[in-house]
This record gives structure tokens, C-alpha cells and sequence, in this order.
């Protein structure tokens, strides 16, 4: 059970101990306040009719409630549903027909929005829960035992449902059990030396895998506190520097953070752990980041279905542009995307995982699920790498975003990684767009600092680097790359923005 995780590290005097502290407006939360406030939850849910493995959907914003809302519905033995807070009522409206949720709690503010989405969705109850703690699903549990017996469940039972950033299509409903969680919270927190005396800098959402379960199921395992922040603010993350020991960040975190001016060795000096994920960290940024502070981001690779799969080492070499070692547990292969056939260190190709991490398939999608698994058990992330003579793994991007150019397949991470090296070139993503000639014409979109090259120049400059076909057929400048919440890069966005663009 997942909550047996908190049990087993709960400090001697829980009252004692802060497990949040939420940072804009100080309040302190103990473990004896998570204990008390997610048995209230789970006995306010149990009274509003959910029952064993109801789906309670969520899309609040940040604070310390929604973690004991999320451990209560745990405890009730229900399936916790979280949402993107940038939801829309039509999406929202998608969401609660496709999770069928014996419950909706949303934001005060929504609630009038909502209410017709949701009893369209034949969802009959909705409660709120804004970003003060305050609401009447809050009040729910205001009114309720503080002490409640944990529903029993199974490892393989589930705990929740968890819908993919939708970063390559629409977002499908990871389902993941217990097991999942409790296995890679431990793991986890063993791999990167987490105990109770860790101060774990907290502004990632609490919708996202990276929020939820890695960054706060850790600290949960181990009995330490997180300082919540409702979003990245780099100036707070700078004050609160000396009275923390870790923090976990997607790449933007690393790259605003990097213009500050504050930001030196002597202000990170109390931290021991940074840690990347979620998206590819540029090697350069992991460089700056080095040379400013002394610290070597530690990057990780995962996924909303899979929880963790790689971590660069907490001792030895973390290898800017790697995502390091398969985790213990473990087992990753990479393999020829058409055959299957295993290849060797090297060779790039379709990355496939297996191990007590991997989620129990997609929601209401059997289809799906099937077509993502081997016969073997191995799950097909979408994902391609490779495995270095050192056993180091890299992410080249994902299968979706291949380029092929005349019968050539092109990984653009490489292209990339070319004009990122370029003089004053701040990032860039390079795509397939549909070509008359070639199929697909390799294109990059770059966002040009100060010095950088025009079109012409970065043309140029790449002719002896990289191959006749790997290189753009045209370049493109914007301001900013289109992201979404996780800091990912939408390329699917850019795709439909220049479709025509050799038509
Ligand atoms: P969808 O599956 O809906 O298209 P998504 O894959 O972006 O969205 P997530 O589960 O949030 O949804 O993200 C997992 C993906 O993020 C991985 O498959 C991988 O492509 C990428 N990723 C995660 N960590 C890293 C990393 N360290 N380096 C490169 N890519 C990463
Ligand atoms: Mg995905």
C-alpha cells in the first residue's frame, strides 16, 4: 500500500517534523498534520460515495491540501486522477467522460464553469479546493475523522491514473498500481541518497509525474520536507538556496535560474543534489551550470507510464547529455524499431524497458496498451537512444519526431545539438516537413541571440559538419519555441505552424 511508504518513515514525533512548508505564506505542515488531514480526506470521500477504486479526478492548483487529498483518496482506495491545471472546459469535458470519476474537485473559481461539464460527463459529484486550502471539499474534511483504517489493496491494484503531457498527440491515462509507486520512490531515494534530513526545493506542478510521485513521493519515503512554491520563480529559488539540500527541475528551471546574477557557488553551496528531467537538458547548460556553481546537474529519464528509467550516478561521472544508467530493477534494451532485433552499444534505435516501474496500461485503451508491449513484457516508450561503450543511455528524441529525407533517417538531436554549438545560438528544434522531393524536408527553427548566424551562415557553417542529407533545406528564426507546462518542446505545434512550407 502506498501509504504504508509514509507510515514506515514517519519521524518519532510526527508533530515535530515540517513534511511542507508552503512557501508564499510560511505555514508549516507536519507529518502529524499529513497524517490527520489525509485520514480526513479519505473518511470525507468514503461519505461522498467513493468507493474501491473509484477514480477521484483533481484540477486544483498547488498547495499542500491537494498532497493529503491525494494520500486520502490513496487511503480510501480510490484511484487518484490529477489534471493539468491549463485545461480547458472542453478538455476537462474529455477527461471526465474518458475517467468516469465518482468525483470532480476543481478550483472555487471554475466551479460555475464546471458544473454543467461535469453532469454532462455524468459526473454527479463536484467539491473545490482552491489554492489557499480552502474550498468545500476542504470543509468536507474539516468536518471529518482524523483518524481512518487504510482500505487494503494489492501491489498490482491501482493507485492512480496519470494522463501523458500530450506532448506528441492526445494525452492517454497511464494507469499505475501501488507497486509502480512504492518501487520507484524507493529506488529512487535509495539511488540518490534521500533521508530526513532533506530539504527538498518543491516548484514543479502536482499534476505531472516529475511533481508528484518522483519529487514528492521521495521526500514521503524518507521522512524529510519540501518547501512548495505554486510555480518557478527564480528569484524565490535563489532565496531559498541556503535553507535547502536538493532540488528537482525541469531544463527551464536550469536556464532562468542560469541569468541570475546571484547565482554562484556560495549560494548553492548547502545544496547536494540538482536533478534534471522531463525534457533534454542542453550539455550546455550542464556545463554553465558546472562552471557557476561547482555542481553537476544529475539528469534522469521517465515517463508518466514508466516512472523512472535511467539516472546518471550519484557518485561517478554525470555525462552532460546522457540520462546515465538503467536504475536497479530495472532492464533497458534498445532495438531495431521494424525487427526488434537487440542491437548493440552505439546503434541507435527504439528504447524498450521492463521492471516493477512499468504502469499496468492505458486507460480504457486495450488496443493501445497492446501494441506498446512485447510478448516479453518490455514496454515500447516512443523514445529513441542509444548505449554508449560505457553503458550510458542517450535520448536522440522520439520515434514520432524521426525525420526521413529521401530514404535516410535523420535523429534531430544531432542537427540540433550542431546549431546549438553554434556562436550566439540560444536553442533550437529541428523537424520533418512534408517535401515533394524528399518526403520529408529537414528543418530547423532557431531562437538567435546576439552574433548568431542568418540563414545562410548557419547553412555554412554545418556543410563540412554533418552529412549533404542530414543537413536543414531551410532555417527558420523565432522568438521562443512553443512549450508546454513540463517545458517540452511542442514540435508537433511547430509541424502544423510550417506545414507548407515546401508545398
Ligand atoms: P505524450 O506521451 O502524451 O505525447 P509526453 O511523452 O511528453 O506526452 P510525459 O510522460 O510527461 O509525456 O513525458 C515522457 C517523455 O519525456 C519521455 O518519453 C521522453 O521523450 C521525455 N523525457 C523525459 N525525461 C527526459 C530526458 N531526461 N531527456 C530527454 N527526454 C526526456
Ligand atoms: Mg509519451
Amino acid at each position: 500500500h502506498l501509504f504504508d511508504l509514509v507510515r514506515a518513515h514517519l519521524p518519532a514525533d510526527p508533530g515535530g517534523r515540517t513534511v511542507i512548508e508552503s512557501v508564499p505564506d510560511g505555514r508549516h505542515h507536519s507529518y502529524a498534520d499529513l497524517l490527520a488531514r489525509s485520514a480526513a480526506y479519505a473518511d470525507a470521500l468514503t461519505r461522498l460515495g467513493v468507493k474501491t477504486g473509484d477514480r477521484v479526478a483533481v484540477q486544483v492548483e498547488k498547495s499542500a491540501e491537494v498532497i493529503f487529498l491525494y494520500l486520502g483518496a490513496v487511503r480510501a482506495g480510490a484511484v487518484f486522477l490529477p489534471l493539468n491545471t491549463a485545461y480547458t472546459g472542453a478538455e476537462i469535458a474529455y477527461f471526465l467522460g474518458d475517467a468516469e470519476p465518482a468525483l470532480f474537485v476543481c478550483d472555487p473559481a471554475r466551479e460555475s464553469d464546471f458544473l454543467g461539464v461535469a453532469r454532462e460527463a455524468g459526473v454527479t459529484q463536484v467539491r473545490t479546493l482552491g489554492g489557499d486550502g480552502r474550498g468545500s471539499m476542504a470543509e468536507a474534511a474539516d468536518s471529518a475523522a482524523t483518524d481512518f483504517t487504510d482500505v487494503a489493496r494489492g501491489p498490482d491494484d491501482l493507485a492512480a491514473i496519470l494522463y501523458t503531457s500530450g506532448t506528441t498527440g492526445r494525452s492517454k491515462g497511464a494507469m499505475l498500481s501501488h507497486d509502480n509507486l512504492v518501487s520507484n520512490a524507493l529506488t529512487l531515494a535509495g539511488y540518490w541518497h534521500f533521508t530526513a534530513r532533506d530539504v527538498l526545493i518543491h516548484a514543479l506542478p502536482v499534476f505531472h509525474t516529475h511533481g508528484l510521485f518522483v519529487a514528492t513521493n521521495i521526500v514521503l519515503a524518507t521522512g524529510g520536507t519540501m518547501l512548495f512554491l505554486p510555480r518557478l520563480d527564480a528569484k524565490k529559488i535563489l532565496e531559498l538556496l541556503p535553507r535547502a539540500t536538493a532540488m528537482m527541475g525541469v531544463p527551464t528551471f536550469y536556464t532562468r535560474l542560469l541569468k541570475e546574477p546571484g547565482l554562484t557557488r556560495e549560494a548553492t553551496a548547502h545544496i547536494r543534489l540538482f536533478v534534471s528531467g522531463s525534457a533534454p537538458l542542453l550539455a550546455e547548460t550542464h556545463r554553465e551550470w558546472s562552471e557557476r556553481t561547482g555542481h553537476a546537474i544529475l539528469e534522469r529519464y521517465g515517463m508518466t507510464e514508466t516512472n523512472m528509467n535511467t539516472s546518471n550516478p550519484y557518485e561517478g561521472a554525470r555525462r552532460a547529455g546522457t540520462v546515465g544508467f538503467p536504475l536497479p530493477g530495472v532492464t533497458l534494451r534498445v532495438v531495431e524499431p521494424e525487427t526488434g532485433a537487440p542491437l548493440g552499444a552505439e546503434e541507435v534505435g527504439m528504447i524498450e524497458v521492463k521492471g516493477p516501474n512499468v504502469f499496468q496500461g492505458y486507460w480504457r485503451m486495450p488496443e493501445k496498451t497492446a501494441a506498446e508491449f512485447k510478448p516479453d513484457g518490455f514496454f515500447v516508450t516512443g523514445d529513441l537512444g542509444k548505449v554508449d561503450r560505457d553503458g550510458y543511455v542517450h535520448i536522440v528524441g522520439r520515434g514520432k519526431d524521426l525525420i526521413i529525407t529521401g530514404g535516410y533517417n535523420v535523429y534531430p538531436k544531432e542537427i540540433e545539438t550542431e546549431i546549438d554549438a553554434l556562436p550566439g545560438v540560444v536553442e533550437s528544434a529541428v523537424i520533418g516537413l512534408a517535401h515533394p522531393d524528399f518526403g520529408e524536408g529537414v528543418t530547423a527553427v532557431v531562437v538567435a541571440g546576439e552574433g548568431a548566424p542568418d540563414e545562410a551562415g548557419i547553412l555554412a557553417a554545418l556543410e563540412g559538419r554533418l552529412a549533404k542529407y542530414k543537413c536543414p533545406k531551410r532555417v527558420l528564426f523565432a522568438e521562443d519555441l512553443p512549450r508546454n507546462a513540463m517545458g517540452k518542446v511542442q514540435k508537433n505545434v511547430l509541424r502544423e505552424t510550417h506545414a507548407g512550407l515546401y508545398a
